[in-house]
């Protein structure tokens, strides 16, 4: 609390003065008396309150979200000024000073997703000055991440604002025409946060032979061919993300005869690419999260750490491998510890030429390090 981490654990909690319902909103005061700010409450979740503001006179009030959705649009806008076309995140919960809270646009779409109590219980004033404020066409709810059932919320997905004729909407991303299903693609239909990365790693995969695991809707895939890969191999478990990513191929007018897809388990299919000697020049490893938390990281590493060692099996000398998690539970320090046991195993010497982040539209709060979940590697063998 005093250092300004906007969680405030049930165990951290000595007295409560009277029983509030779910999303209320409370002063906390330390036990000496002094006011440490103003928050939402819930007694049914392990997080029984999540800061609003340090400042306990905050009035909590309609104009208290409309300044706060305010202020993370206008730094997106300062920023990067994404055109009309592109899709970006405008709140990223936590860090920028609304917990719980996700919103996304995807052209005129605006996307939102309410996992606490707080904002559920503010939930038409967002939807309304996230109206105001955007203009958007249609506002599609998706609050139906795992994490509602740990504040007792029951999912909630749907149209809140506006039409929407079909839940594909086009978006351009690095110069890429892209489909996103916002009604039931992954999180909010898209992974935002690699957009940079996806550039970035594409970049590399000029007359490389690309192996992308977990590849989604073809993110990645897009951008090395566009790059000049000279073939890319996407696997996923997923087959309507597959048939997204091969319709990405067409809508691009990108090389179809350079693209082979694959239907699989990473994990199995990883082996049998080992049986059958199978070699890479570029690899790229983005599965999902392993790990929400601390407590199951130890899981997670074993799967980290499987992957990246056969990926480094795969590589021909001079290969380079992009690596990521994206579990809040596994941090940058342990993650690069895995993926130097990983090489170490697979007898390889491995260089890390560049460290990998989430994109600017997704701030870390300084005090609140759970919101910097994305983080990879780029590494490079001899
Ligand atoms: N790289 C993607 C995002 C990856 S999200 C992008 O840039 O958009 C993780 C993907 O892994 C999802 O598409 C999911 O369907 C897939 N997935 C999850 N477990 C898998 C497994 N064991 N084998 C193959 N794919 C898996």
């Amino acid at each position: 609390m005093l250092r300004r981490h906007p969680w405030v654990f049930s165990g951290a909690i000595a007295r409560t003065e009277r029983t509030g319902a779910a999303g209320d909103t409370v002063r906390i005061v330390a036990q000496d008396g002094r006011a440490l700010g103003i928050a939402a409450w819930n007694p049914d979740a392990n997080i029984s309150a999540r800061i609003w503001d340090w400042d306990e006179n905050t009035p909590i009030d309609a104009s208290f979200f409309v300044n706060r959705l305010e202020r993370a649009i206008r730094m997106r806008r300062e920023l990067s000024a994404r055109g009309p076309h592109e899709a970006e995140r405008l709140v990223h919960a936590e860090s920028d000073g609304l917990p719980g809270l996700i919103v996304d646009r995807y052209a005129d779409v605006i996307v939102l997703q309410i996992s606490s109590a707080g904002c559920h219980r503010w939930r038409e004033t967002i939807i309304d000055s996230l109206q105001q404020l955007t203009g958007a066409r249609a506002i599609y709810e998706r609050s139906d991440a795992d994490v509602l059932e740990l504040e007792g919320l029951a999912p909630r997905t749907g149209l809140v604002k506006g039409r929407l004729d079909s839940p594909i909407v086009e978006v351009i991303e690095n110069g890429m025409r892209l489909r996103v299903d916002v009604a039931s693609g992954h999180k909010t239909g898209f992974y935002l946060d690699q957009r940079d990365n996806r550039l970035q790693v594409g970049q590399l995969a000029a007359d490389r032979e690309v192996l992308n695991c977990f590849s989604y809707t073809g993110g990645f895939t897009l951008q090395t061919l566009a790059h000049g890969a000279a073939r890319v191999t996407s696997v996923d478990s997923s087959a309507e993300a597959l048939r997204l990513a091969r319709e990405h191929i067409s809508l691009n007018e990108m090389p179809q005869d350079r693209c082979d897809w694959v239907d699989a388990d990473v994990f199995e299919y990883l082996r049998r690419l080992r049986d059958h000697n199978r070699r890479f020049d570029l690899i790229i490893l983005d599965p999902p999260r392993f790990a929400p938390t601390a407590a199951s990281a130890e899981r997670a590493a074993r799967g980290y750490k499987d992957i990246n060692l056969l990926a480094f099996k795969l590589l021909r000398p001079g290969g380079l491998l992009a690596t990521f998690s994206c579990s809040g539970g596994v941090s940058a320090d342990l993650f690069r510890k895995i993926v130097a046991g990983a090489g170490l195993d697979a007898g390889c010497t491995v260089q890390i030429l560049k460290q990998f982040h989430a994109a600017m539209d997704h701030p870390v709060l300084l005090t609140f390090p759970e919101g910097e979940y994305l983080k990879g590697l780029l590494c490079r063998i001899d």
